[in-house]
């Protein structure tokens, strides 16, 4: 069995959707098409980081550390509060160009439109941030932690400090929409609220995916400890199944951006030796399927008239040329126990009410020893259902 390596929340989210292509991808290590958006997101981030990281001023203290020297009065002084100290804004473009990569866009024409789209929004979220400058404690640390027996980590965007003093987590997200249930639900959000718990002193005060194309920070509350608890359970699944070496395919619609089609089971190509004859099994198969269709629909229908018939004629028995069709019935009853309790309670019978079954309630129904009132008020409360089917029988049966 393999050791469990810590769990980054897209290896979790991986596992959860397709545990064959989280092997593909962790275990074996084949590597993925690069996708334009995927890059796209790297690259903001990585000129995102550049830009934040001369304002870090490292006040949080960290559970491992003696208490930092720093303290709040730091930004105060160590930035000038017109020009940020960082960067300019024509650098930052120029730290853009240089992380700039090509890989994965459809054509030339999507690459550039991503590529101004990235200048607009650097530049826009500049300006941003120049007007309300965040007190960022960190940007892209990596945490780790064992969260009750389960190793995690993850790479945080950027730790801020509140006003109050605590901590707020900010994830950027460059993708088109975003809404405050993302935040909300977000189970990365949640790992990384533990990671921050266990690594730093001061306590989470605020969860945020920053939406980057409308510079709109998408804020929720630090979730609740039964919260966490459902995260920690499926974590827990994940991680027995990783164990376990449990990589079965798991296909859905997840497959379409899937880049192992061509070695996983669920769509590995029939031999063409075998593709004549499997295509021959499977035609059949569509025909009976059709068939049983509409058999089942034509036996319903006959069984029908042969009903209507035998009530006009008030008989049951009616002899066919090789069998004789004897008509059964079958009684049910369906109480409603909202009526039933109380009555059985008034009536101190309550014990014989036992799982509330309608047999339970019949017998009490057809008990001499209760009540006559009781038992009609129950028979009253009760519905009867009333089906009739045929059965095939032999000319001189006994039925
Ligand atoms: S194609 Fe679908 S089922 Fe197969 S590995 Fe990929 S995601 Fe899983």
């Amino acid at each position: 069995m393999p050791s469990v390596q810590p769990l980054s929340y897209s290896s979790y989210r991986t596992y959860l959707e397709c545990p064959l292509r989280w092997k593909y991808l962790y275990v074996d290590r084949l590597p993925e098409v690069p996708r334009g958006y995927f890059t796209f997101g790297r690259v903001i981030h990585s000129v995102l980081e550049e830009l934040v990281r001369p304002l870090v001023v490292p006040t949080a203290r960290r559970v491992s550390e003696a208490e930092s020297q720093r303290t709040l009065d730091d930004w105060q002084t160590s930035l000038p509060p017109t020009r940020p100290g960082w960067m300019t804004r024509a650098e930052m473009l120029e730290v853009y160009d240089r992380a700039w990569l090509s890989d994965g866009y459809g054509s030339p024409d999507e690459e550039a439109r991503y590529r101004a789209m990235g200048r607009d929004l650097l530049g826009r979220y500049y300006d941003h941030l120049v007007r309300e400058r965040p007190q960022p404690v960190a940007v892209e640390e990596h945490l780790e932690a064992r969260w009750d027996g389960i190793p995690i980590h993850g790479y945080i965007d950027r730790i801020d400090r509140t006003p109050a003093g605590g901590l707020e987590i900010v994830d950027y997200k460059t993708s088109r929409e975003l809404s405050h249930e993302d935040a909300r639900d977000s189970d990365q959000l949640s790992l990384y609220q533990v990671l921050v718990q266990q690594n730093y002193v001061e306590p989470v005060e605020g969860l945020t995916l920053y939406h980057l194309r409308s510079l709109k920070p998408l804020r929720a509350r630090p979730r609740e400890p039964t919260a966490l608890t459902v995260l920690h359970d499926r974590l827990g699944t994940v991680s027995d199944g990783i164990r376990a070496e449990a990589f079965e395919p798991t296909p859905g619609r997840h497959c379409a951006r899937c880049d192992f089609r061509s070695r996983c089971p669920e769509f590995r190509a029939v031999p063409a030796e075998n593709e004549a004859a499997l295509r021959g099994l499977v035609d059949r198969l569509e025909t009976l399927r059709a068939e049983e269709g509409k058999i089942d629909l034509e036996l319903k229908r006959t069984a029908a008239d042969l009903h209507r018939a035998a009530e006009e004629l008030g008989v049951h028995r009616v002899p066919g040329t090789h069998r004789v069709a004897v008509r059964r019935r079958e009684e049910t009853w369906q109480y409603s126990l909202d009526a039933v309790r109380p009555l059985l309670e008034r009536s101190g019978l309550a014990d014989r009410l036992g799982a509330g079954g309608p047999e339970e309630i019949r017998r009490i129904v057809r008990d001499p020893a209760v009540d006559p009132e009781v038992r009609r008020r129950l028979a009253e409360a009760g519905a009867r259902r009333v089906k009739w089917y045929w059965e095939l029988d032999e000319p001189n049966g006994d039925g």
